[in-house]
């Protein structure tokens, strides 16, 4: 499959168009950035790890029913994908306190969220990504009741899978962003599942394992990342 056309250049990641017009060419740059793009700087390798951690997750959430836009790594830090019309939306479940939880709520963090909960927020970089919630996706048109049934289905489906995932491998999945799009009449998992959109933490001592050590600025990021992709037994060289 040849790579064409740059498609689209967030702040992670580079879409690509390739030869099949239902096939795009993600491309995970080494960029890492925190607080809707303010503060950005280049971690060497994390691109690479950031690829394979997707799809060593994609194949796992694959084989336990949840389908997803990924077909293959084409390189070190590419992968070939269904192109989805993506929805405007994230889908966060929690099961621990923490992040803008904690802000908005003035809860403390690290409390257990027993059930987890569950938020939309509209994909809006200038406006930093505001809350939303059913009514205002139905009255704009973001997305049908169907597919906001299916969003939260699917995504408490992906905490089933992965929540024992981690576990067995010693961390706490303690929440996640999952975006979701439309493919040939069906809602698929898009984007990427890595530790730039999951708060994972070491299950003993809650050493935060995750995109927090960048924004917090603990250091040890891509140290952090794979230590998470060792554990999992994600291959990366
Ligand atoms: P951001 O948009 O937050 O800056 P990225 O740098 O990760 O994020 O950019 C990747 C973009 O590609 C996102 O806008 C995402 O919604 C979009 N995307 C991810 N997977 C697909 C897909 N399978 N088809 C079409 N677009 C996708
Ligand atoms: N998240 C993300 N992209 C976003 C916003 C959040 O991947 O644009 C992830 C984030 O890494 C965390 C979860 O979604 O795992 C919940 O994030 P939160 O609402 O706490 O916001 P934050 O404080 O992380 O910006």
């Amino acid at each position: 499959m040849n790579k064409k056309d740059q498609l689209f250049a967030g702040k992670a990641k580079t879409v690509y168009t390739t030869d099949d017009p239902t096939r795009l060419i993600l491309h995970f740059r080494n960029d890492t950035s925190a607080f809707d793009g303010e503060k950005i700087e280049q971690l060497d390798r994390k691109g690479m790890i950031n690829n394979k951690f997707n799809a060593f997750i994609m194949q796992k959430l694959e084989e336990g029913g949840v389908a997803t836009h990924f077909d293959k790594l084409v390189s070190d830090d590419e992968s070939l994908v269904k192109n989805l019309e993506m929805l405007p939306i994230e889908c966060v479940v929690r099961n621990i306190s923490a992040g803008s939880l904690c802000r908005r709520l003035g809860v403390e963090e690290g409390q257990d969220l027993n059930p987890p909960t569950f938020e939309f927020f509209l994909k809006n970089d200038p406006l930093h990504d505001p809350m939303i919630n059913d009514s205002h996706i139905i009255s704009f048109n973001w997305a049908t009741e169907d597919e906001i049934a299916q969003m939260k289905e699917l995504t408490f489906k992906v905490n089933t899978i992965l929540k024992a995932l981690f576990k067995d491998a010693g961390m706490l999945l303690v929440d996640y962003k999952l975006e979701f799009g439309r493919f040939e009449g069906k809602l698929l998992l898009g984007d990427e599942f890595s530790p730039d959109g999951c708060r994972l933490w070491d299950a003993e001592t809650r050493n935060k394992l995750d995109k927090d050590r960048f924004r917090q600025g603990l250091g040890g990021v891509v140290e952090a990342y794979e230590e998470v992709a060792g554990r999992l037994g994600v291959k990366l060289d």
